[in-house]
């Protein structure tokens, strides 16, 4: 006879009423705790009693299933991995291009599918929650995160968010193919001080809810199970105590019923580095009063909170409403029907099959952004050419793949990353492609760091490992030499520069943002010979480029494109495809430009720096085709808008050109007065039509008036009746938009 949780014909409130009933203290914090496999698997689910682990490499996923049947109640593991671009840890899966690579496609449909096809692998490997995706806002690039965000701006961040949450849950938690979606960092983890990983977060509550709470707010309202806490302090509260944010708003104003995650050691870090804790027992207690139901990688809380309870600092009751939720979830997933475990026979059939890759082919490339050209791309076809395919990035594997991919440092299992043969690095894609009679000589020429080990120890003080320094190799003028006698020789020069996976991620903000090793020295070298150079950026951030980059005769940008970029790369560059990438960020000219985000708020003196301009290098949304498409006409149906109407208009798009474009049409409106300071414009819509070669089309584009809201003193987001403009054009630098006026009355 079943008890009754565990009989599946009851509703999931009685079965987990029931369980509740059933557990002592300790099985209640345990369940509270998601703890690092990486560590004693045995002690974890056995000693610790844990209800969720996360880093579980493809055997111990195994060995927790039977480890959990030999518990009391036998309660399901619910079992997280970081699937932030695809199952990325899982050996030989489909690794897709990071976020911030995806995020140059603008397409909301295709990220949902690699979402989706992420689901379907990672849910064959016995993994049930995914910690994707990151809805931060990127604005200072000297942040090490920033490869891992959509970007910078609210709405394009929403719109993909919300794509990858329907991707990874599908069809409904009871669907085996879904996952668990995790929006994180909530909220302003990105808004660092000097791009310093973690700091104190300079944020106010107003500038929260006008820009970085919107990205999240609509996760909610997609349905997102779970939202992950950032590190930062926010006006001396650690995130993790921030009851306003974590309850008032999350819970109260938008209706989350979904389970909170802390971000790694949380609770730990409020004792031993932000020191606003005495002990675990205290910061337990802060914790889960704010609200907070997984402790990630906090083993002492398991202590801790059982401590609090007899200090009466914490109610076994506020225990209860945490474990709840977190039990709520198991049942809701049918966990303790089917646990999910790997399933082998699945696996086989899923990771990496054909469809993913066709599918990573396709979002890599629709990441590729085409910044400058001056005519040399795509390169002629021409009975022979020869080509000098030079630079670092050319044939790296690690850099093309991105953070949190194979060995980039946050697992033990693939220590050589993926198979090598999985991916295609712009080397494999010219070798591949060149068309017969081409010649291609390649030499990366230069190196971009070495790696040493950081003075202050090998580890963190709660002993998580430090990463390696990098430290610049400078150019070897020999080398040098050879490479520019290589492009000398060529009719073109491939440059493949940026950077490395070490110079991305947790703990690995840059303070400048340049080129390292001995990148800029090849560039020079190259840019003297006069062989027409084409610059390719593989990298996990828009870098500040030197003149001779600046003056190449193309520049295309590719944000860590996956397994499949070098390919994309390639027909890229020889005209296979076409260019349709736009910048999801803006690019700096120089690291003091920082941050140089579009949509800045109004006000200040004059409009550059006595020394530079504060022009971005490249802007949101920028991007070319290999074709030229001019606006026109930009017209608004009905001027006169009530506030619950819709501004509607069209505008007339010309291909002037012999290829065909698909272009992304941005839609920003500009609020002409305003109660409080505001951005200048921001954008509110965007559509991507193809224009055939030659031809024009028209477009429409509307916009809601109740979407074109601010945040007024008082905190409150409202519509502002009044004058307004619509500014429509294939970019958001002003000279670049078409601009109509309307009211909102
Ligand atoms: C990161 C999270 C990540 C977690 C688990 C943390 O350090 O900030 O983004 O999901 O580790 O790996």
């Amino acid at each position: 006879m079943p008890l009754p949780y565990q009989d599946s014909s009851l509703p999931v409130r009685e079965r987990v009423e029931d369980l509740l009933g059933r557990m002592t203290l300790p099985e209640k914090v345990g369940q509270m705790l998601q703890l690092d496999a990486r560590q004693d698997i045995g002690e974890i689910v056995l000693e610790k009693l844990a209800g969720s682990i996360l880093h579980t490499s493809p055997a111990k996923l195994v060995e927790a299933a039977e480890l959990v049947s030999r518990t009391r109640l036998r309660i399901p593991l619910i079992t997280a991995e970081d699937c932030i671009h695809g199952h990325a840890f899982w050996p030989g899966a489909t690794v897709f291009p990071t976020q911030l690579a995806m995020a140059a496609s603008w397409d909301s449909t295709l990220v949902e599918r690699v979402a989706r096809a992420t689901a379907v692998e990672a849910a064959a490997t016995g993994v049930h929650w995914t910690f994707s995706p990151v809805l931060c806002i990127a604005r200072d690039l000297r942040w090490g995160r920033v490869d891992e965000t959509f970007g910078e701006d609210p709405y394009l961040i929403s719109e993909l968010g919300a794509a990858m949450i329907r991707g990874y849950q599908g069809d409904g938690l009871t669907d085996p193919t879904a996952i668990l979606a995790t929006a994180k960092h909530f909220a302003g983890y990105s808004e660092t001080q000097g791009g310093r990983d973690a700091s104190e977060a300079d944020i106010s509550r107003r500038k929260l809810r006008s820009w970085f709470l919107p990205p999240f707010e609509r996760a909610a309202a997609e349905g997102c199970r779970v939202f992950m806490l950032g590190y930062q302090s926010m006006d001396g509260v650690p995130i993790t105590a921030n009851k306003w944010l974590l309850n008032d708003v999350l819970k109260e104003e938008w209706g989350f019923t979904g389970t909170l995650v802390t971000d790694w050691d949380n609770v730990g870090r409020m004792v031993w580095e932000q020191k606003v804790c005495a002990d675990y027992a205290e910061a337990a207690a802060v914790a889960v009063k704010a609200g907070n139901d997984l402790i990630m990688t906090t083993p002492a809380f398991f202590e801790g909170a059982q401590e609090a309870i007899r200090r009466g600092i914490l109610g076994e009751d506020d225990i209860d409403a945490a474990v709840r939720r977190i039990l709520r979830l198991k049942f809701e997933l049918g966990l303790f029907e089917n646990p999910r475990t790997p399933d082998a026979a699945r696996q086989a059939e899923v990771i990496g099959n054909p469809a993913h890759v066709a599918l990573n082919l396709e979002i890599a490339r629709r990441s590729l952004v085409l910044l400058r050209n001056d005519g040399v791309l795509p390169l002629a076809a021409a009975p022979s050419k020869r080509i000098a395919l030079l630079g670092p990035n050319a044939d790296d594997v690690s850099t093309q793949l991105g953070d949190w991919a194979g060995d980039s440092g946050q697992v033990d299992w693939l220590p050589d990353g993926h198979p090598r043969e999985l991916t295609t690095t712009v080397l494999d894609g010219l070798r591949e492609l060149l068309p017969d009679g081409w010649q291609l000589d390649f030499d990366p020429a230069v190196e971009i760091e070495k790696l040493v080990p950081d003075p202050e120890g090998e580890t963190f003080p709660d002993g998580q490992p430090r990463p390696p320094i990098s430290v610049g190799v400078p150019a070897d003028p020999a080398r040098i030499a050879a490479a520019a006698a290589t492009a000398a020789a060529a009719d073109y020069a491939i440059v493949v520069v940026g950077d490395t996976v070490n110079l991305n991620g947790e703990h690995k903000s840059t303070a400048t943002l340049e080129l390292q090793g001995g990148q800029i020295a090849l560039l020079d070298a190259v840019a003297t010979t006069g062989t027409p150079m084409i610059v390719v950026l593989i990298d996990g951030k828009p870098h500040a480029l030197p003149e001779s980059a600046l003056g190449a005769a193309a520049i295309v940008q590719a944000f860590n494109p996956g397994m499949r970029g070098g390919q994309a790369i390639a027909e890229l560059l020889l005209g296979l495809i076409e260019p349709t990438g736009r910048m999801p960020i803006s690019a700096a000219r120089h690291a003091g430009q920082q941050p140089v985000f579009y949509n800045q708020t109004r006000g200040q003196h004059g409009s550059r720096y006595a020394d530079l301009t504060q022009d971005p290098l490249f802007a949101f949304g920028e991007g070319l085709s290999y074709t030229t498409i001019t606006y026109d006409g930009l017209s608004i149906e009905e001027p006169d808008v009530a506030a619950d109407g819709v501004v509607r208009a069209t505008v007339r798009l010309s291909n002037t050109g012999t290829r065909p474009a698909l272009e992304t049409v941005q839609v920003y409106v500009s609020d002409l007065v305003t109660s409080v300071t505001w951005a200048s414009r921001e954008l509110k819509a965007y559509r991507q039509v193809t224009v055939p070669a030659g031809e024009s089309v028209t477009v429409a584009v509307e916009v809601a008036a109740a979407d074109i809201t601010l945040v007024d003193a008082d905190g409150k987001r409202v519509v502002e009746a009044g004058d307004f403009e619509l500014l429509v054009g294939p970019n958001s630098r002003p000279s670049a938009l078409l601009a109509a006026k309307f009211r909102i009355s």
